[in-house]
Formats: C-alpha cells, structure tokens, sequence
C-alpha cells in the first residue's frame, strides 16, 4: 500500500534537528555505558542463559512463563563494571541477577527498591538495569528468533514485550519493521496500523515529515491514542548499536513530537511474568 495515499493525514512538519548531529555531550557517560554493554553482549557465553519458551496465552511475548538461570559471574561482573563507569556507591553490592529480573518485567516497584539499598536515584538505577539486562535479552533475541510466530500482529516486542523503539521502512520494497530498544528483536507490522493502539483507521493516522529530510525519516501519529513511533528509512536492518545510536541522536525529533501533543505510552507493552531459578 502507499505510504502516500490520500487519506493517510495531512503529514505536519518537524524542523530537522540536525538529525545526524553529533550526540549531546550530556549523553556521554551513557553512551560509553551502551557501548560497554553491546561489547558484553556479543560475548558467546549469554547464550546459554537463554530459557526455553514455554506455553503462553495469545499475546505473550517469547519469555513470559520462563525461568531465568542466572548463575554466571558474568552478570554481577557486567553490573559492577557499569557501576563503577559512573561511580556508583555501593555498585558491588547489587544483586544482578534481582536487577536484570527487575528489568525485564518492567518492574519499577523492585527498581526502586534496589536503587535505595544502593543510595541513588530510581531514575539512574533504571537505566542502568536496562543496560544490566541487555546482554541477556540479545542474546535472546538472537537465539530464539524462530520461535516468534509469523503472524504476530502487536505492536508490542514479541521476544520481551516492549514497545518499540523505532520503526524501519526497510529496503526496497519499504518493509515496516518494528525494532525493540530492549533485545533489538525486529518484527512486521502492517503500515496502516498503529503499534500502541491497534487503530487501523487511515483518517486516524498520520505522520510528521522531518523538514527536508522526508526521505531519512518521520514520526508517524495516531489520534486515537495520541502516540508517536520515529521511523527511519533504512537499506538492511540496523546493526544493534546503529539502533541504539539512532533512538538517542533523534532525542531532538522526540521533543518536537512531544510538543505536537504527542507522547510513547505510559504503560508497558506486555510485562513478562519470568522467575529466577532457585
Ligand atoms: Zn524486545
Ligand atoms: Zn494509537
């Protein structure tokens, strides 16, 4: 289907932020944090923490029902490194394997927990339970990407149930693919079709152009639930730390959606029931 027929909304237009501008010099220390993480996330040995999926109610993303093993000095030892990189006190004595489980269940109430056991901010600790948890959802991602049914149609990741952080018009043919910030899981969704809300309305749909850029990317927008997915033209899928790269560079494109009175949902897509192995 054209991306331009009539009907799909009268697109708005975004200044260009300078979308390829080098990074806000704020941005560094988490930068260098992402970039210590997708270094240990290519380490081979994350892949024998992958749990095997389990039965699942329609809807559910790959791990929900899992349980994690997460006996592995590997994941205290990336915890601690990410901790001192920004001179976390008491960064040794957090329990990674509650912290990357906190992370991928989306569980703030156990975040903010930790992060006040530790004497910082729920806000730091977030992100760094993020990051804490991205090795072993690449790894995930990776391992277990035949398991995600061809005929997923949510807008939520169907590996670990984010929202996504960007959409692709990939190659050619201008494929819409989903990407998840989280486990960089990839996935189809129809481009009429709004990843929040399901609204498949085209009166509904819109997008903003990013001034004199419209054939880099745009923000599409839905009126139904008020919520906005960056989307990127690209020639093959983007490298986990192009990904990565691209969400944070684009802050600018984000702020001026926002402004529009646009805003990503408040709620999870779909919080993963997961345990930890005794
Ligand atoms: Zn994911
Ligand atoms: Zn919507």
């Amino acid at each position: 289907m054209s991306r331009t027929a009539p009907g799909i909304g009268t697109p708005g237009r975004l200044p260009a932020p300078a979308r390829d501008a080098p990074l806000d010099p704020a941005w560094q220390p988490w930068i260098h944090l992402l970039e210590l993480t997708l270094v240990e996330a290519n380490d081979a040995s994350w892949v024998d923490m992958v749990p095997a999926p389990v039965a699942r109610p329609e809807g559910a993303p790959l791990l929900h029902g899992t349980t994690l093993r997460l006996d592995t000095p590997r994941a205290p030892a990336h915890v601690r490194r990410l901790g001192d990189a920004i001179g976390l006190p008491g960064a040794h004595d957090i329990d990674a394997s509650e912290l990357i489980l906190a992370a991928i269940t989306r569980d703030d109430g156990a975040i903010t927990r930790i992060a006040a056991r530790a004497g910082v901010a729920a806000d730091t600790m977030a992100v760094i339970a993020q990051l804490a948890a991205k090795p072993l959802l690449h790894a995930c991602a990776r391992a277990l990407a035949t398991h995600v049914p061809i005929a997923w149609m949510h807008g939520w990741c169907p590996m670990c149930g984010a929202w996504p952080a960007l959409a692709e018009m990939r190659g050619i043919e201008r494929d819409r693919r989903l990407r998840c910030g989280c486990c960089a899981a990839d996935w189809s969704l129809p481009v009429l079709r709004c990843a929040f809300c399901g609204e498949a309305d085209h009166h509904r749909l819109g997008f903003l152009l990013i001034e004199g850029d419209a054939q880099h990317g745009r923000v599409e927008t839905c009126d139904s639930c008020h919520g906005y997915l960056k989307t990127v033209m690209t020639l093959s899928t983007l490298q986990p730390h192009v990904l990565a790269r691209h969400d944070l560079a684009s802050v600018a494109i984000d702020l001026a959606a926002q402004d529009r009175g646009y805003a990503r949902p408040s709620r999870p897509g779909w919080s993963p029931d997961i345990r930890l192995a005794n």
